[in-house]
């Protein structure tokens, strides 16, 4: 049931792509989840799972081909007007690759103070007071307002963006693979540094990854993609603890263990062929062709996702009962 927790909900989500000749892209196949106001929805699955199309056609980058995304009760498909330029105000994307987000010709000042401007929020020196204290929030200084996005290393162009976003005071932020570009030493950095902002503002997340150990200590809860749909959602303790369907169990084996004596006993699922591919996607259940536990029902009945312990919900015929 709703309520003034949820601030989105994504109800039986369709986002299809035609490529012509009759073949339909089904990106984004019957999704539906949950966000509750201040938490950190992490979105997992590999590269073309539909991961990135669910959290565009939430911002409303592209129409829904079928269902809903409600944003504090309202349609963001439907929205107009005044409705409209709040959305656009109230929801924000951070994206994967910072250098390609930001305009090279345009001072780190005007990036940050573009929104201030679209918005109307505020002007002269009031603005720019704005743009060294968003600067300073992100751990950049003032003098980085006159340089230009090419002067930065990546991970300070991630916390460029992440300054971007928060200048129109957003309530809900997309991260899309926003760690996926950074070095490995840098990802942490900007993990703590959105887990201080949300704190500080009550900022809700979806975080989108490709794989379980980059949203593990932003998460409160994840929802495993594989090929258009939800496979798996619970708490992420509960997930990593317990994981149920079988592709999150090859995705939690592939993540190292750092105690050396349980990382030498640790046993890799490893996935057989390739993702198929979403224009002809597998009867029954779409993980059937790689899953090492199908049975011969897995090609006929198309499993749905079902509670199948307290908030773990799961679509795998292993659990129909
Ligand atoms: Fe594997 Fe069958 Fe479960 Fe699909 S429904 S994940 S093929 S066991």
């Amino acid at each position: 049931m709703p309520n003034a927790d949820t601030i989105l909900e994504v109800k039986n989500l369709k986002k299809y792509f035609d490529l012509g000749r009759g073949a339909i892209l089904k990106a984004v196949d019957n999704v539906s989840f949950s966000i509750k106001r201040g938490e950190t929805f992490g979105l997992v699955g590999e590269s073309g799972c539909g991961k990135s199309t669910t959290g565009r056609t939430i911002i409303n980058l592209y129409n829904a081909t079928e269902g809903e995304v409600l944003f504090n009760g309202k349609n963001v498909h439907k929205l107009q007007g005044r409705d409209l330029k709040q959305f656009n105000r109230k929801m924000q994307m951070i994206f994967q690759d910072p250098y390609a987000s930001l305009n090279p010709r345009m001072t780190v000042g005007d990036i940050i103070g573009e929104g201030i401007d679209i918005h109307n929020l505020m002007s002269g020196r009031q603005r720019q007071e704005r743009i060294y204290e968003l600067l300073e929030t992100v751990g950049l200084n003032s003098e980085h307002a006159s340089r230009f996005p090419h002067e930065f290393s990546g991970g300070q162009r991630q916390r460029i963006g992440i300054a971007r976003s928060l200048a129109i005071e957003p309530e809900f932020i997309i991260a899309d693979e926003p760690i996926s570009a950074l070095d490995v030493s840098i990802q942490a950095q900007v993990v703590n540094l959105m887990k201080r902002l949300q704190d500080e503002r009550g900022l809700t997340y979806l975080f989108i990854a490709h794989d379980l150990a980059m949203v593990k200590h932003i998460s409160d809860r994840i929802g495993v993609m594989y090929l258009g749909a939800l496979v798996e959602v619970a708490e992420a303790n509960e997930l990593y603890r317990k994981p149920m369907h079988p592709y999150t169990e090859a995705l939690l084996s592939a993540i190292p263990i750092p105690d050396p004596e349980i990382e030498r006993t640790r046993e890799r699922i490893i996935l057989e062929g390739d993702v198929p591919s979403p224009v002809n996607p597998p009867s029954g259940c779409r993980f059937r062709t790689r899953c090492p536990k199908a049975m011969p029902e897995c090609a006929n009945v198309t499993p749905e996702l079902k509670e199948v312990e307290p908030n773990h919900f799961v679509a795998c015929l292993l659990y129909n009962n």
